[in-house]
C-alpha cells in the first residue's frame, strides 16, 4: 500500500506516520529527514540545502523526486510505503504518479491531519524549545505556513480530481488517539485492498 500523509508543519505529521508505519509494517519515508540527514552529514549537498529549509522554503523538486525514485527502489519499499512530507507540490504529485505506473502500483490513500492554526504554533514553540530546528522560529514558520496554502494544499485537490481516497483526519487530542485514527482508516484500506 502506498499511503501519502499531508498536513501543515506542526501537524503531528512525522509522529503519527512514524507510529502508523509501524503498525501497517511498510517502511515511514519522511523527505525532511531525509533531507537533515543529509545536512547532519555535512556534504556539499547538506551545505546548499541548510539555508533553504532553515528558511521554510521548499528544496527543488527534482532533487526530491530523486531522492523518492531511489527510497521507494529499496527492497523494504516493495511492498508500500508511508510517505510523509511528499508529494508536497502538484508537479511532485504528478511525478509520483509516473513513477508508480511505471511499477504498476498507485497512490492508495491519502491521509489528511487536520489541526487549527492556534495550536500550530503551540506545537512549533513547544517543539522549538524541546528540539531547536532550526525551521521552527517564528519567521520560518509562517513563511512554512504560506507555502503549504500556496503549494501542498493544491495537491489536495489534484488528488480529489483523480478520485485517490482522501482520509480527513482530527489531528486534535492525545497522540495515541491521533494514531488510533489514522490506523483505523488505513488498516481498513489495507483490508479491502487485501481482499480485491
Ligand atoms: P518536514 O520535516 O516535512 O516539515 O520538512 C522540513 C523541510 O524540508 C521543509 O520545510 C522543506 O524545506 C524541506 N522538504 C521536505 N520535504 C520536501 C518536499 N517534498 N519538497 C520540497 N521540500 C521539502
Amino acid at each position: 500500500m502506498i499511503a501519502v500523509v499531508i498536513g501543515p508543519p506542526g501537524s503531528g505529521k512525522g509522529t503519527q506516520a512514524s507510529r502508523v508505519a509501524t503498525r501497517l509494517g511498510i517502511p515511514h519515508v519522511a523527505t525532511g529527514d531525509i533531507l537533515r540527514a543529509e545536512i547532519a552529514k555535512e556534504s556539499a549537498l547538506g551545505r546548499e540545502l541548510e539555508p533553504i529549509i532553515a528558511s521554510g522554503a521548499l528544496v527543488p523538486d527534482d532533487l526530491i523526486l530523486r531522492i523518492i525514485e531511489a527510497r521507494l527502489s529499496e527492497p523494504d519499499a516493495a511492498s508500500g510505503a508511508l510517505l510523509d512530507g511528499f508529494p508536497r507540490t502538484v508537479a511532485q504529485a504528478k511525478a509520483l504518479d509516473a513513477m508508480l505506473e511505471h511499477r504498476g502500483s498507485s497512490v492508495d490513500v491519502v491521509v489528511l491531519l487536520q489541526v487549527p492554526e492556534d495550536e500550530l504554533w503551540r506545537r512549533m514553540r513547544r517543539r522549538a524549545a524541546e528540539e531547536g530546528r532550526p525551521d521552527d522560529t517564528d519567521d520560518a514558520f509562517r513563511h512554512r505556513l504560506v507555502v503549504y496554502q500556496a503549494e501542498t494544499a493544491p495537491v489536495l485537490d489534484y488528488y480529489r480530481s483523480r478520485g485517490t481516497r482522501i482520509a480527513a483526519i482530527d489531528g486534535v487530542g492525545s497522540v495515541d488517539d491521533v494514531t488510533e485514527r489514522i490506523s483505523v482508516a488505513l488498516t481498513r484500506r489495507q483490508r479491502s485492498q487485501r481482499a480485491s
